[in-house]
């Protein structure tokens, strides 16, 4: 390694979108693109238009983005209000800070709350692989817990007890999804008991990136936890990944702090325009939801007919997929093989240690899904 870089920086690799590929090209798009749980639709023809004009005739390129971010965090903040159901509204631009994504937000809290050796991470796997890629690539340690084998609850226990051993540094950040990625599901009662006793050294970040499939939202709690923040991004039911724009709710104090670290122009004028036409056109974007929603439950019943196949339920748009032990092939082979017969079928999906995790698609994609996972298992030699 150059004799310049940071010592720790040696032992990582650059992130995969696509992991399981071989080459770095970008996946074919005759491919059905099912592993990074993306949106199948891309913005309607009319709002591509309007999009396409307003870069024609409004943005000038020569000039910097609107680097506060005034009208897009005004726009949010409405939008937040109605999604908890707040009649008065509760959330200002105060209250929002906006990201290159939901990964530049992950940054931006770890470099607020633990950077300089003042803070460790705590999460619990699996989770979103983001949380922990951006604490190490900032020399920030963290510490993993497990989950249940079938409810996927988080081992509340060891979560306890790795902030109560003295930790050097201390637990200072703990980031769940709600629902989790890759699992499917929502927190639950327990879990969230348990976040709303941690004290307030220590801050929770509560990922909502699939809040549009799962329609439950905690920011109605927020104003109760100064610690708390949620996150929430455009790149997936507002289908927008293309335009990198993620946000965070939470109190006035951390959303300025968030503000202070964050660079001058991070919005590029064309994602800033697209994230408020999205928004103010939410209705009709939202509207493929319930269609996805079906297409999943459907999924699952077709697929959990079969016996070799253990579907864990999912409150979000993608399922989380295990096989039932057996003597005939061993499981992380099995799951391999699977992944691989996929996609040379045409269906990309992603790959975990004993998992497979499947984006819903359109209903086409998702006739071919099921076609081809059943010619794959048959050629296992596990269907009978
Ligand atoms: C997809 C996803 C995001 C979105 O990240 P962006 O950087 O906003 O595209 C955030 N969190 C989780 C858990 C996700 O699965």
């Amino acid at each position: 390694m150059l004799p310049f870089i940071r010592s720790d920086l040696a032992q990582f690799t650059a992130y995969k979108a696509h992991p399981g590929s071989d080459t770095a090209e970008p996946v074919a798009a005759k491919l059905d693109r099912l592993d990074t749980n993306e949106s199948p639709y891309d913005l309607p023809p009319e709002l591509k238009e309007k999009l396409a004009w307003t870069y024609q005739q409004v943005i000038e390129t020569n000039r910097y983005p609107d680097g506060g971010h005034e009208n897009l965090k005004q726009a949010i903040a409405e939008y937040v209000n109605e999604s908890a159901g707040l009649t008065n509204p509760v959330f200002t631009s105060a209250n929002i800070s906006i990201g290159n994504g939901s990964d530049e937000l992950i940054r931006s809290l770890l470099i607020a709350t633990c950077l300089g050796g003042e803070g460790t991470v705590l999460t619990a796997n699996p989770t979103f692989s983001m949380y922990a890629i951006v604490a190490q690539t900032l020399g920030i340690p963290v510490v993993t817990v497990g989950r249940d084998k079938n409810s996927f609850e988080i081992d509340l226990k060891a979560a306890q007890s790795a902030i109560e051993q003295t930790q050097n540094p201390p637990i200072r950040t703990v980031f769940v999804v709600h629902p989790n990625s890759p699992t499917a599901n929502s927190l639950t009662a327990t879990e969230l008991a348990w976040l709303r006793n941690l004290p307030e050294e220590i801050l929770v970040v509560i990922d909502e990136a699939y809040f549009e499939f799962s329609q439950n939202t905690l920011v109605g709690e927020l104003e109760h936890h100064t610690n708390w923040v949620i996150m929430r991004t455009f790149s997936k039911a507002f289908r927008l990944a293309a335009l990198r724009v993620g946000y965070c709710i939470g109190h006035p104090g951390a959303i300025a702090t968030l503000e202070k670290i964050r660079l001058p122009y991070n919005i590029p004028s064309f994602s800033l325009t697209g994230a408020v036409l999205a928004l103010q056109n939410r209705q009709l974007l939202l509207a493929t939801i319930p269609q996805i929603l079906s297409e999943r439950d459907q999924l699952i019943a077709t697929l959990s007919s079969n016996p070799a196949l253990d579907i864990s339920p999912s409150s979000t748009n993608f399922i989380y997929l295990r096989l039932k032990p057996n003597n005939t092939y061993p499981q992380d082979t099995a799951l391999k093989s699977l992944h691989q017969q996929l996609r040379s079928q045409g269906t990309l999906i992603r790959l975990l240690n004993d998992a497979l995790r499947i984006t819903i698609g359109t209903p086409d994609e998702n006739i071919r899904t099921i076609k081809n996972i059943q010619t794959a298992l048959a050629n296992l030699g596990g269907t009978n």
